[in-house]
Order: C-alpha cells, then structure tokens, then sequence
C-alpha cells in the first residue's frame, strides 16, 4: 500500500512538471529571489506514514500558511468567545491585505486575511513581544514536529516594504481591535510569516490539524480538538484567498496557501496534504500546488461532499 502511495505521488509530481505557468510572488524583494522551479508534494497520515516526493526538504518561508496557527494560539490563549469579539469567521471577497474592517461589525472579516491575522497576532499571551514570537514559534514547532526558525532576511525584506501592513495595525488600533501597541503585533506577523518550513513539516502541521490536534509523529496533543475544528472551518471558507470558492467546489478540503508557493489542505481524520511551488496564480496560489490538490482530491475521492 505504502509503495503505491509513493508511486501515484510520484506519477502527479511528474505530469505537474509541465506545468509552468503562473509567477513568483515579487512584491517583497525576498520573495522574488526564490528558485520558480522548486517543485514537492508530501501527504502525511493520522498513523504516522510521510510520503514525499521533489524538493520536500527545501525551505522557504511559511507566508499566510502561519495565519491558521497563529489564530489557533490565540483561540488557545482567550477562548473561542473573546477571540470572536475581535475577529469575525465570514469570508471577505477581498484582497487578502485590503486595509478595511467589516462596516457593520468594525471588526475584521475572518483570521486568514491580513487584518484578521494581524488582530489575532495581536491576542498572543506574553510578557514581552519575544516571549510572544517564542510562544508562536514554539506552537508551529510542535505542529511541524521540528524546530523552526526565522528566515532574518525575509522578515527584514516584509519590515521594510510592510508599510499596509502597518496601516491595517493602525486601523485595528484606531477600531479597537488591538488594544496594545499595533506595530508590535505588526512585527510578530512579519516575523511568523517569515519562518522558513519545508514541504514536509507542512504536510505533519495539515496532519496534526487532521488528527484533532495530536502529531502523527511525536504523539504530542499540540492543540484542543475544539480549536482545531473551529481553525479548520475558517480554512475551508476562507482559507484560499480569493480563489476560495473555486477551491471548495473542485477541491473541497479545508487548506490554506502562501505567497511563498506553499499549501497545506487537511481530510480530517486521515491526513494532511502539503504541495511546494512557487509559482502563483492570479489569487496568490500555487498553480501546481493548485493543480496537485485538485487532481488527488478527484483520484481519490477526497471531496467532504463526495457521497460513496
Ligand atoms: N508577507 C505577506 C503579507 O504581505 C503574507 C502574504 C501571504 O502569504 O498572503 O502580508
């Protein structure tokens, strides 16, 4: 079974090198800097099998892919309800770092734009912003299964041309929302979206979202499953930029992408999906990595609606 996995993997991986379209994000000079060739997909199970295939230990940088866990922590920290006061759970229709609040709740939308995740990296426990950031960096850890670090040269590249993103802190400061100082939860969303990952440690972070908040791997509870559902229910409705009803309806997993070429989908109770390709499509995702989910989620079925 394990060896047919690794081979059906492989045969997608290898029809997907064809596929050259799309550009690498150059909106941060860091960014732009990447190898558009790189090329993994890696699926791990809620029994502990990693299948990967192409360059699934290379890393790159987490990007939005952070924002799901980072709203876990947050909902791990206050508690469903207080988090709710702050951040809203309806997808938004708008670019993931429009600076604007919902106009009749003046909050924003849901965690995975910019605005929702700036507000829920504003809700981090801690003593002082570096215990915040470790707490953070400690919670994807554990999710991935190794010890992550920060790309210093991203987050330099995201401090320096972040300047929306210190708007959006601005507002939510001005609304209410961010109750502390804004740019310093500006600058814990620049530093987490700046942790370099690999193909694989995305494919445990989807699995251990897939197993009710438990590592396929080490075995460690890492998050509440009551928290897990409520994360996975925001990925699969907002979770895909503005590509997010496309995704549901030829896809139909709760995933989450980066402007890094990452995307991590979750089958919950079986397991977590990851694909690595830089080059994005007009939503800001991965075209390959597009491509690979759709085509595993009709070989096999995958579909949270598909009826046996
Ligand atoms: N660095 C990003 C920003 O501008 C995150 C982008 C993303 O992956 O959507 O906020």
């Amino acid at each position: 079974m394990s060896s047919l996995v690794q081979r059906y993997l492989e045969d997608v991986h290898t029809e997907l090198l064809q596929e050259r379209s799309g550009a690498v994000a150059s909106y941060i000079p860091e960014l732009a800097r990447v190898d558009p060739d790189g090329f993994a997909i890696c699926l791990a199970t809620s029994d502990g099998h990693v299948y990967e295939v192409g360059d699934s230990r290379r890393e790159f940088a987490i990007q939005s892919i952070s924002k799901p866990f980072t709203y876990a922590l947050a909902l791990a920290d206050r508690g469903i309800a207080a988090v709710g006061e702050k951040v809203d759970v309806e997808p938004s229709g708008e670019a993931f770092n429009e600076i604007s609040l919902d106009p009749t709740t003046e909050r924003p939308r849901n965690p995975m734009i910019n605005a929702g995740a700036i507000a829920s990296a504003s809700l981090i426990d801690g003593s002082d912003a570096a215990e915040k950031f470790e707490r953070v960096r400690r919670l994807y850890s554990r999710c991935a299964g190794r010890d992550l670090t920060v790309d210093e040269a991203m987050f330099a590249s995201e401090s320096e041309t972040g300047h929306r993103n210190r708007a959006i802190g601005h507002l939510l400061r001005g609304y209410g929302i961010i109750e502390g100082d804004p740019q310093e939860a500006v600058e814990l969303y620049f530093r987490q979206c700046s942790i370099e990952v690999n193909c694989r440690d995305l494919a445990l972070m989807a699995a251990t979202l897939a197993d009710n908040g438990a590592h396929p791997l080490t075995g460690e509870r890492v998050l509440d499953p009551a928290l897990c559902e409520r994360v996975l229910s925001v990925m699969t409705t907002c979770g895909m930029y503005n590509g997010a009803g496309d995704w549901v309806a030829r896809v139909g997993l709760p995933a989450k992408s980066g402007v890094g070429g990452g995307i991590l989908a979750v089958l919950p109770g079986q397991f977590g999906l990851a694909v690595y390709s830089p080059r994005l499509d007009q939503h800001g995702n991965s075209v390959r990595g597009v491509a690979a989910c759709r085509r595993l989620s009709q070989d096999l079925e995958l579909h949270f609606l598909h009826v046996t």
